[in-house]
């Protein structure tokens, strides 16, 4: 029997073992965590609206509902493509088929400071470090007596214009907004100030203008100050620097301005191109290898003469085509190239408002904000997710509560030190 071996199962690699369970093959599922995570809705975990175990879902449970598969939890390093073998952090798997699904981290363009200094998405613990940060520095501004200090505690930057920095940022302002006046009497006077700064002209640069509009009239609303064609050169503790010499004192700095591929990609002699991410060929596989291919955010591929984005519907179908191309090769089939089917792009910004932009079609408002509830609620995975989730905003939504607004210890110091 061949053997397929996936690397990461997030939403491309998902799509790609379910494709393939039951089907002949020996599939074999590597990841370094041991549940599939559900990264669009990680700033929510991130201001107190949603349990962590909520977005997330074990590998094992899926995987003992496909014939054929089997998951192992470690951590791939490299790979020796001449004799088909990942290596991984508990030793060598053989493949005939290797898929590289294995997505993306932050890109903090190699500024250190901010490495250092800023708080980023896109693992669980991210989420659960940043609720942290946001909680503790309430609590510090609650029993701080000097007010300079206090301002800066009561200051939250956040950096990236895109839908992670318009959805944290909108959904930071709503939380502030019902929790500071009924928790904290203590800072009933003062300014808490949330700032999102984009380097660019404008918010969502891939929406259309009046969706770009709408989203930067109703976070003004809410209180957040947007600044645009700003940029963010360096943070000390308690500071945010600008291009301009400007200094902001902000104790929270959240940095969503970028993307590039896992380090696991500089670690495979494969062609690169923006990013780090791995160039690949119209048909998803990597040039002189055809039987390894490269999906999700992990892949630099351009179609129309733009990059694919680096979206989870991209992810998906991208999983799934080479799943059905690799079943089309041991048939012997021709396999036709990748085209990406666009189902369009959307962001929440608060309580009834969200924009979406999808075939030719503009929505914002409350209509839109029910498509984006209802979208997230389908792709979720788990019935008891769904649930949760559900559960969760119905309560937020009707009571203006958030009961998540948990301060978690990692070690043994507390995260407000
Ligand atoms: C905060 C946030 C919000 C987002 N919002 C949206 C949104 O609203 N809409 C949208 O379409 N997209 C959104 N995205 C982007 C979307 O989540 C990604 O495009 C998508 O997850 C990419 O899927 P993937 O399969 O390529 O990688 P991922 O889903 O990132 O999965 C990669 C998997 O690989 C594993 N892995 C990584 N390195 C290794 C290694 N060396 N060894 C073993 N396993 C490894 C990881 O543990 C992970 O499970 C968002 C992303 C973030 C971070």
């Amino acid at each position: 029997m061949k053997r397929v071996v996936i690397v990461g199962m997030g939403f491309g690699g998902l799509r790609a073992a379910r494709a393939l369970a039951g089907k002949g093959l020996e599939v074999v599922l590597l990841d370094r965590q041991n549940y599939h995570l559900f990264q669009p809705l990680l700033y929510q975990v991130a201001t107190a609206a949603l349990e962590q175990e909520s977005i997330a879902y074990p590998i094992r449970t899926m995987a003992r509902r496909w014939r054929g598969t089997r998951f192992r939890l470690c951590e791939v390093t490299g790979a020796d493509l001449e004799g088909r073998r990942v290596v991984t952090t508990d030793g060598a798997v053989d493949y005939d088929y290797l898929m590289l699904a294995a997505g993306c981290v932050t890109n903090f363009f190699g500024m250190e400071s901010i490495e250092r200094h800023a708080y980023d998405l896109k693992e669980l613990d991210h989420a659960v470090d940043l609720r942290n940060r946001l909680f503790c520095s309430l609590e510090l501004a609650a029993e701080e007596p000097a007010p300079e200090r206090r301002r800066m505690l009561l200051t939250f930057v956040v950096v990236g214009g895109g839908p992670t920095g318009v959805e944290f940022a909108g959904a930071l302002a709503e939380l502030v907004r019902y929790l500071v006046p009924a928790d904290y009497a203590e800072l009933r006077g003062d300014v808490i100030r949330i700032l999102l700064i984009e380097a660019g002209e404008r918010l969502l640069p891939d929406l259309p203008k009046e969706l770009q509009a709408y989203a930067l009239d109703r976070l003004e609303e809410m209180g957040v100050e947007v600044l645009l064609a700003t940029r963010v050169i360096g943070a000390e503790p308690g500071l945010v620097l600008l291009q301009d010499g400007t200094k902001i004192g902000a104790h929270t700095l959240f940095w969503a301005a970028g993307t590039c591929a896992v380090p696991l990609a500089a670690a495979l002699n494969l062609p690169k191109a923006n990013g780090g991410r791995i160039a690949v060929q119209p048909d998803l596989t990597v040039a002189g290898h055809p039987e390894v291919f490269v999906v999700g955010d992990m892949a630099y591929l351009e179609q129309a003469g733009q990059p694919l984005p680096m979206v989870a519907q991209v992810a998906m179908q991208g999983g799934e085509y080479a799943a059905r191309a690799i079943l089309k090769r041991e048939r012997g089939e021709a396999v036709a190239p990748f085209s990406y089917w666009d189902k369009g792009i959307m962001a929440a910004i608060g309580r009834n408002a969200a924009v979406v932009y999808s075939f030719g079609i503009k929505l914002s408002g409350f209509f839109a904000w029910l498509v984006w509830l209802g979208l997230h609620i389908f792709y979720l995975i788990g019935f008891r997710n769904r649930l949760l989730v559900l559960l969760d905003w119905a309560y937020c939504y009707l009571f203006h509560e958030r009961q998540i607004r948990l301060i978690t210890r990692s070690g043994k110091e507390s995260p407000c030190r």
